[in-house]
Formats: structure tokens, sequence, C-alpha cells
């Protein structure tokens, strides 16, 4: 850092730009990209000597999602441009040099896409599969994905996998939204917000300001978290939870709520399937809803599921279609007791079997396993329900549900829930997020004034229309997959499995392994293709992930297969391609590089046809311009995968005259139609950018955004911003618009007949496609139509006596993955993390503060420094990731304090589990994620801890070589901006 600050300075900051006599600024707003909330930024610019040079970066008030605030990531963006460990040019691996040993050699676009179009024509014109794109956190899935269904390979998927597919899918699956991009707290109604699970977020500055509101405005906020850090450092009450055990809380709470009828049954009787009947016999019938044959019966099917179920009239004491019969003004579906229909079968309302189901979670039973008080257990679920019930409110707006009652006002339910990665991160989030997601349904929050609102495109079918590729016969050589690589499926038939029931992915999702991972498991590749399992990969696309250090479990393993040979000689991975910005740890494994841009260098859509930034009241759409040029030959990905798909002539890239039918990114942003008048994005669309939402392609988009400071909003009807499930006119619209295929309402599944359906077919009960013998029983199990608790995977394989403490990672405020731990400005916030443990825990254990200490798991140990400290329950130790570093990984000095000191908890983090049949036999192993969604289960480490011996050297470990650094790596800056209160420094 001495070295830094005594270099010469880029600008003399009170100077006029160079060559001018002009003191001007210029400034262009984009949209930042240091994390993913994609705040609105202002860059300021002058004329350098090379060019123009970022000066420094705001906020852009005008910006919807942060109103001008920038948070330390976000104005640190500067430093990201000046990394010392930015790739500069197109880099191949040197002839004879071995995987690993970072020994590169430069080569020209050109080459790289003379070698990439003939290798990728073979496997495309041989066996598709053998090509693989899996992509970090970026911005453009629908353009990867795309670019993976045109080339024709199933084996594509981006991160969600490893980070948070189980709020994803666990939350859509029931209310048909989710937290983060999809919905939200409604902070600006919510008289109570319980946070779980979370502590710095992927939305970052907008929660801020909303919590930063919430709490002047006198709103009480619990944060409930094995650890107090990020928000919760604001809550009024912080309780302690011990990992992994959130179901068991919010199942004794259903408990407690239900039992004190603190729960909305108008709502549960006429928005969810909570009165539906469900068929109690044995059979194939069994655990599904009773539905009447007639489909003249009932409105039209909501998705893939009939609405035409059947209710229990109580006033009458008649069974009768849900709709619209047992919803008429005088009828009241049954929500709990047994009946017998007609034909003799004994039913069930759903409600029933759920209070059947929270029976035995009594407090005293979660106090067991959470570690929280039975009595606050009680007390909080009375808070949560008055709440919720006699404190709500109307607002004035009159609205029309799918049966056609128009309710007069909008009731409010003023209890606001967040999760993230603390109740998805782990083998059993799917059910506790689906837990989660009933509770909220119990409470009649969804989508109500001051609970959890959706954001446009959503709410999306139960389950969505969109089916993952399936069908093995469509992997043909030449041809697009006749279906996107990923999607929700919605019974067995839907898997993406050959004949024999094996996996046709190389990740193994959409599997009898883990039949809803709609996001794919990223985590598995590597793993699985040097296991060949199902099948040897010709070629792996990574973009902008750290396989090789803090995106992988299993690390220093993971390491070694990717330079592992088989008995042909030949690496088991045959050709690793490695797109990044940085020369991170995973560059030195590549056989080809390929440099990226910054996102100040690039064009960049966060679309509604992918992840887009929209707000409660409407959708909202975004871009990122370049306000600098390209360093060097750096090339977006975006316009390498244009140009690999023009080259390799897929249908959708190609035009009638058998030409390249897109310029570059840009042009194929404004002119690509999924569907006639949708595109990528919703604003200036129509010849003239007169339309918007839906109309023609405006070849002047993108000038419009960038005037428009590169966002667009819609505002919906007020009529249109609640009860979205159900609310006809925003159903209409959103149809019309293109965000849903049909204007059918989206009933809750406190009950799921999706998951009962894998159900019966494990236990043989029904005909078609059966699983395999040994995950019979694991199907059984987990795949309960009702959310339920039980323990992650890990603990009940690990010997818990000899690994007490749970071991987990959060996110720091201050970075955000792997990026942010080598940024100048930002490594003077946190250069190293240590591991974070209670007094009590570490005292026993004979460690001081400050002391350098060993953790072990049973996959592997890391040594490192420990800080006691009180905002960590006494059972869990914690780090921040992404901070420790390989030594002389991203141009940091071998002695920097990211390898010596900080660490990684990952090395103690298995990939596979070892996986037993209903016997109790061994059948091999199997990924370490949850059995339902396939989600990475990196909450799930089970540790001990001890201290280090005085003479072992006060370093972390494992170390590695550290590699030479890359040809054309930027290298540390000659001049480095330096401000020192408003003086410039030499
Ligand atoms: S919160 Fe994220 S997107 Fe917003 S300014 Fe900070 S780093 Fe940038």
């Amino acid at each position: 850092m001495a070295l830094f600050s005594a270099s010469p300075p880029l600008h003399d900051p009170l100077a006029p730009p160079a060559g001018t006599d002009d003191q001007a600024t210029t400034v262009k707003c984009t949209t930042c990209y240091m994390c993913a909330c994609r705040c609105g930024i202002r860059v300021h610019l002058r004329e350098g000597e090379n060019g123009p040079e970022v000066r420094y970066i705001d906020g852009n008030p005008d910006h919807p999602i942060n109103k001008g605030v920038i948070c330390a990531k976000g104005s640190s963006g500067i430093m990201k441009q000046v990394s010392p460990a930015r790739l500069t040019q197109p880099l191949r691996r040197k002839p004879g040099a071995e995987r690993g040993a970072g020994e590169f050699e430069p080569i020209s676009w050109e080459e790289t896409f003379a070698l990439l179009t003939e290798r990728l024509s073979r496997i495309r014109a041989t066996d598709p599969k053998k090509f693989a794109l899996f992509t970090g956190r970026d911005q453009m899935q629908a353009l990867t994905g795309l670019f993976a269904r045109q080339f024709g390979t199933p084996n594509y998927a981006a991160h969600g996998g490893f980070c948070s597919v189980n709020m994803a899918a666990g939350m859509i699956y029931t209310v048909g939204g989710s937290f983060w991009e999809f919905g939200g707290p409604d902070l600006d109604r919510a008289k109570l917000f319980v946070m779980i699970g979370t502590a710095e977020d992927h939305h970052s500055n907008p929660l801020k300001i909303a919590l930063s509101a919430f709490k002047r405005r006198g709103g009480r906020f619990i944060s409930i978290n094995p650890v107090r850090t990020g928000y919760s450092a604001i809550a009024d009450e912080w309780i302690p939870i011990k990992p992994g055990t959130d179901g068991a809380l919010f199942m004794a709470l259903m408990h407690e709520l239900i039992k004190h009828d603190r729960i909305d049954r108008p709502f549960l009787q006429r928005f969810t399937n909570a009165p539906q009947l469900v068929v109690l016999d044995e059979g194939e019938r069994e655990g599904l809803f009773a539905f009447d044959p007639d489909p003249a019966k009932g409105p039209p099917g909501d998705g893939r599921n009939p609405h035409n179920k059947l209710v229990w009239d109580s006033v009458s004491g008649q069974v009768m279609a849900a709709y619209p019969e047992g919803i008429a003004d005088g009828r009241s579906p049954a929500l709990t007791g047994t009946y017998t229909l007609a034909n003799g079968t004994r039913v069930a309302p759903a409600f029933q079997l759920l209070t059947e189901q929270v029976a035995l979670c009594t407090p005293e039973w979660a106090q067991a396993i959470t570690g929280i008080n039975a009595d606050r257990i009680r007390a909080l679920a009375m808070e949560i329900g008055d709440t919720a019930l006699k404190q709500a409110f109307e607002l004035p707006i009159a609205w029309t549900d799918a049966w056609g009652k128009t309710h007069p006002t909008t009731i409010g339910r003023p209890v606001a829930f967040h999760a993230m990665r603390g109740l998805a991160a782990h083998s059993n989030g799917f059910q506790t997020v689906r837990s989660l997601a009933v509770m909220m349904s119990l409470l009649g929050t969804i989508d109500a004034p001051g609970g959890f609102r959706h954001k446009a495109p959503y709410p999306r079918h139960i389950v969505p229309n969109y089916r993952a590729f399936s069908d093995p016969e469509q992997v043909k050589p030449n041809t697009p997959l006749n279906a996107a690589p990923l999607g929700f499926p919605a019974s067995p038939a839907e898997l993406a499995l050959n004949p024999d029931g094996s996996p046709i992915r190389i990740d193994h999702a959409f599997s009898w392994e883990h039949p809803l991972s709609a996001h794919g498991m990223m985590h598995n590749v590597i793993t699985n293709a040097v296991k060949a399992d199902p099948y040897r990969l010709d070629t792996l696309m990574i973009f902008m992930a750290n396989m090789a250090w803090n995106s992988t479990m299993n690390t220093m393993a993971v390491r070694e297969m990717l330079n592992r040979r088989g008995d042909d000689g030949e690496y088991q991975i045959p050709f690793l391609v490695v797109c990044d910005a940085f020369q991170s740890e995973m560059v030195a494994y590549a056989d080809l590089v390929l440099p990226d841009t910054t996102y100040l260098e690039r064009h960049d859509v966060m679309s509604m046809l992918d992840r887009p930034i929209s707000e409660f009241d409407g959708p909202v759409d975004s871009v990122r311009v370049p306000v600098v040029p390209p360093l060097g030959q750096c090339k977006p990905f975006q316009e390498v995968l244009i140009e690999l798909a023009s080259r390799l002539k897929f249908p959708a890239f190609t035009g009638a005259d058998g030409g390249r039918k897109f310029k570059d990114y840009p042009d194929f942003v404004v002119n690509f139609q999924p569907q006639p008048g949708i595109g990528f994005l919703m604003g200036w669309r129509g010849e003239t950018g007169t339309e918007h939402l839906r109309g023609a392609p405006n070849p002047k988009q993108w000038e419009m955004y960038e005037k428009n400071g590169c966002v667009f909003q819609y505002h919906l009807h007020e009529d249109q911003q609640y009860m979205r499930n159900w609310n006809q006119s925003y159903l209409d619209f959103a149809k019309e618009k293109g965000w849903r295929q049909k204007n059918d309402p989206v009933q809750l599944a406190i009950y799921s007949d999706v998951l009962q359906l894998f159900r019966l077919a494990a236990q043989g009960k029904t005909a078609g496609r059966q699983p395999p013998e040994h995950l019979r029983e694991r199907i059984t199990t987990y795949f309960d139509p009702l959310p339920f608790w039980y323990p992650p995977l890990e603990s009940t394989c690990t010997d818990l006596d000899a690994y007490p403490l749970n071991a987990i990672t959060q996110r720091p405020m201050a970075m955000y993955h792997s990026w942010d731990s080598q940024n100048a400005w930002l490594r003077q916030i946190h250069s190293h993390n240590y591991l974070h443990v209670n007094p009590v825990t570490a005292l026993a254990a004979g460690i001081a503060d400050g002391g350098w200490c060993w953790v072990e798991s049973r996959w592997g140990k890391v040594r490192c420094m420990v800080r006691h400290s009180e905002a960590v329950e006494p059972g869990t130790v914690w780090t921040w990731n992404a901070i420790g570093k390989a030594s002389g990984a991203w141009q940091l000095d071998p002695g920097a304090d990211e390898s010596r000191k900080g660490f990684l908890l990952n090395h103690l983090i298995s990939e596979e589990l070892p996986l037993t049949d209903g016997d109790g036999r061994s059948a091999g192993t199997i990924s370490n994620s949850d059995p339902i969604t396939g989600q990475a289960g990196w909450y799930d480490v089970r540790v001990r801890i001890r201290p280090a011996e005085p003479e072992e050297p006060e370093e972390t470990f494992p170390q590695v070589a550290a590699p030479p650094p890359a040809p054309g790596v930027l290298g540390r800056a000659q001049k480095v901006l330096t401000y020192f209160a408003g003086r410039k420094t030499r």
C-alpha cells in the first residue's frame, strides 16, 4: 500500500483536463456492477493522456433503484478499472505447459475465433452435448442460455444452483414469485419486519434506504440469524438461531398461528389451495387433489395444473368445484375435517393436512432444534399474527379478482419478511423456504400492502410454463434444442433423463438425484466431467466463475481435478476455455483465456427477459453503456458469443441469405425478438421510440436509454399493483405485454401436488417413470407435498460429537464475490478475514482473541486467525467469504494479507456426500446439495476448532504456489490517482 501511495498521481485533481483549458468534467450515466443491486451511477470522466479516464463515481439521484445512494463498492469501481490483475489480451496455454502452471502465450482474437469455431463446429456436428457452457454471476442469461440452446447442448447453467435456487424455487413453486429481483418486503407500509437468513444482500442500497425510512417511521425490525452482522446492526432485536434450523422455527410458528387462529381464513379459502380436497385413499391418486373430470367445469387450467379441483362447502354440506362454485357468495369452503365423495373416495382439505403436519411441531420441539427459547417462539408467533390481522389496514384501491368479484378496498397485512442465502444454502433449504412461503400465505401477506410484494414479470404460474429441455432424442448434430436447457419441471415426465433413467446433463440437473434443479448445478460440473459421469466432455467454457478457488467446494481437490489426465494421457476435461476480466485463480487452468471487459467498458442489459430491476409498482429495466474504451484487447463476452454464434451459423443468428444476422451485441439487443414486439428492452420501442413495453424494434433504442439515465420505468395503474396473483386487470395486462403466457390466476400452493407426483413415482404407485431403486427412499422422504423440517444432509452422515460446530460464511458489506477483495480501495477495509467465534466457545477450546487455530471438518482443515465475537451464537463459527486468496493470484503480492492471513472456508466443504439406499447400504456418492433442487449445501459443514501449535507458522493453511503473471496482465499501475483531503500527493 505504501508503494501505491508513493506513486505519482494519475491526475492532478485540481488541474484542468489534459490538453484543454476547460475545468469541466464529462459525466456519463450507466449502471453499477460492483454488486448485483444494479444501482444507477454517474461516472465522472476527464480526458487523460490516453483518452477518457474515470475520476470518480457517484450515485445517480434520478435512478429509481438507489436514488443517488452509492456504497463503498460502487464508488470503488474506479479501482476495478486499474486493477493490476486485469487481463488485456487473449492467451493460449503454452505447448507442453501443464495446466495450472499459468504459462501462456498471446494469441490474436482472429486466431482465437478460428480455433474456437473449428473446435465448436466439430463438436456441434458430431455430439453437441460434449460442449458445456457454465457462467458465474452474469447478467445475460437470456443470451448465454440462447447460445447453448442454439448450439444444441443441454449442458448450460449460470450460478444460481450454487447460490440461491432454493429461495427461487421454494417460493416460486409456492407463491409464484420470490425474494430479491422477483419480489420483496413492502417496508413502506409494514409495521413489523422479520429478516431471517440475510446479512448483506443482493438488494443492498435499496434495502438500506427502505430500512432507514422504516425505522424512522417507528417500524419494528427483528433479525433472526446465527450471526448479527450487516443489516442486523440496526435491528431492534436479534434472535440467534442455529444454522439450518430455520424450517423448524417456521413449522413451530405455523403450529402457534393455527392453534391461536392467527390466520387469514377468507384469504386461504379464496386465494390458495388450502380448502381443496386431497385424496386420502391409497393408490395412484393418493395425496393428489380430487378433481372434477369434466373439463367444462371450472375455469381454464392454471399452467399445467387444472383448476377444476373440489372443495367441501360447509354451508350446504356438499362437494363442489373449487371455482367458481366454491367461492360464490353464500359458500364457505371447509378448511378442516375429512369427507367422502360420492364415489366413496375419502378426502380432506389441504389445510387439514397442514394442520396435522404441524401438530407435533411445538415451540418446545423447535427449541431443541433451533436453540430459541420456546416462550420466545410463542411470543414471536403472536406478534406476527397480531400485527398481520389486528393491525390490518385498507387502502382505498378497488380491484377485481379473476372470478369477477370487485373488492372495494385492498387489505394491508403489515408484516414483511425477507430471507436469502441463510435459508437457501442448506440441503434442507427448499422445504425451509417453502415453509416460510406457506407461513406468509397463512397470514395473507402475499402481494398485500405491507407484506411480500411481487415485481414484474412475477408472479408466474405455479409451476411456471417454462419446461426444461428433457428429450435425449433431441440432442442432434447441428440442431438447436427444442427447449431451453433450464426450466421448471412439473412432473417426473419432464425430467432430463435417458431411457435407462440416467441423467442427460453433465451436472445431473433435472435427474432423479435433484429433480427440480431449476438453475442447474454448476458446482457439480468439474467433478462429474472428470469422472466422465455420465459421459466425457470435449470443451468446457467457463465465464466469470472462479472454479479453482472461491466458487467451488473441496477447492484443493477440484484444482487437482482440473489437471487430471485419463488412461489415454489426455486431460479428463480436454479443453478448458476461461473468460474473465482478471487473472483469478481459475485462469491458470485455462487452455484458452478470453479477456473480458469491465462493466464500465461494455453494453449490458438488465432485461425483462432475464433479470430486470423491477420495483413493486411496475417493471423497470436498465442498461450499461461503455463510458470508457476497453483496455487493451479486452472484448465483452457478449460480443464473443455473438461472433461465435454468427460464425457457427446458429439459425437464430443467421439471416435468410446465410450471412450474419446481427452486427454486434447492441444490434442483437435491439433487433432480437422472441415474440413479435417483445425484445430485450421494453422502453422506447416502435420505429420512432414512442411505444413502451411492446413494439417494433427501434434502431435508436440505445441512444434513448442513454439520454434517460440508462433506465426505463413503467408505473402500473394503482389497481394493478397489488394482489397480482388474482388481479384480473393485472393478469390481462401482463399477458398482453408478453410477461405471461396466460391470464389465469395463480393460486398459492399450500399443498404441492407437484411434489406428490414425484413421491408417488418413488413409491411405485404410479405408472410411468420410476426412479432407480437406490433413490426411491430419498425421493419418498424429501418430496413431501407439505413443508417439513429435516436436518441438513451433512449432519446426518457426520459424527456431531466429533464436529460439534456449524461453520458458515457471509458476504462483507464492502465486498462482493472475489472481484472486490482485490480492489485497492476496498482492501483497505478488509485485507484478510478472521474466524469469528463466540468467546465462550473459543476460550473453552483454549484459543485467544487474535490467536491462530485449526478448523477441521471431516473433509479437510484450514489454519486461520480467530476473533472473539459475541455477535455469533456459541454453536456457530463464521467468516467472510472470498477474501482469502491463493498466493500470487489477482496480481497481489505473494506476501499479501489475502493469501497469508486470509483463508477460504471452502477447503472444509465437500462437493459430494456418501449416499445410502433405503436399506442403509452404500450407494456411492451424491452431490452435497438439496435433494429437491440441487442447491449447494454451502452452510451445512460441521467443524471443530483447536489452537495452532506455537511452533507452527503464523500463516493460513493451505498455501499454493504462485503462478507467474499472465502475459499482458496490467500489473501494478505506474501512476495512481490519490486524494488526501483535497490535496494531491506524490
Ligand atoms: S449497492 Fe451494489 S450496485 Fe449499488 S452502488 Fe453499491 S455496489 Fe453498486
